[in-house]
């Protein structure tokens, strides 16, 4: 699962939110290789399973 990408994904970068299942875990993430890193990082510490939710555009709200 570890990626050394370093290149940007084309177009914005997308913001994600690291849920957990098992607790009450959760972070915010710019890009998908961040969430991924976080996600794995914790279940390798926990061994719970998080997920990765895609967040809107925060250009909405402002
Ligand atoms: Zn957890």
């Amino acid at each position: 699962m570890a990626t050394k990408e370093t290149a940007p994904v084309r177009g914005e970068t997308k913001r994600f939110l690291v849920e957990c299942d098992g607790c009450s875990y959760e972070r915010s993430a710019e890009g998908r290789d961040e969430a991924m890193r976080i996600g794995t990082d914790h279940r390798l510490e926990t061994g719970h399973e998080p997920v990765a939710v895609e967040l809107p555009p925060p250009t909405e709200n402002a």
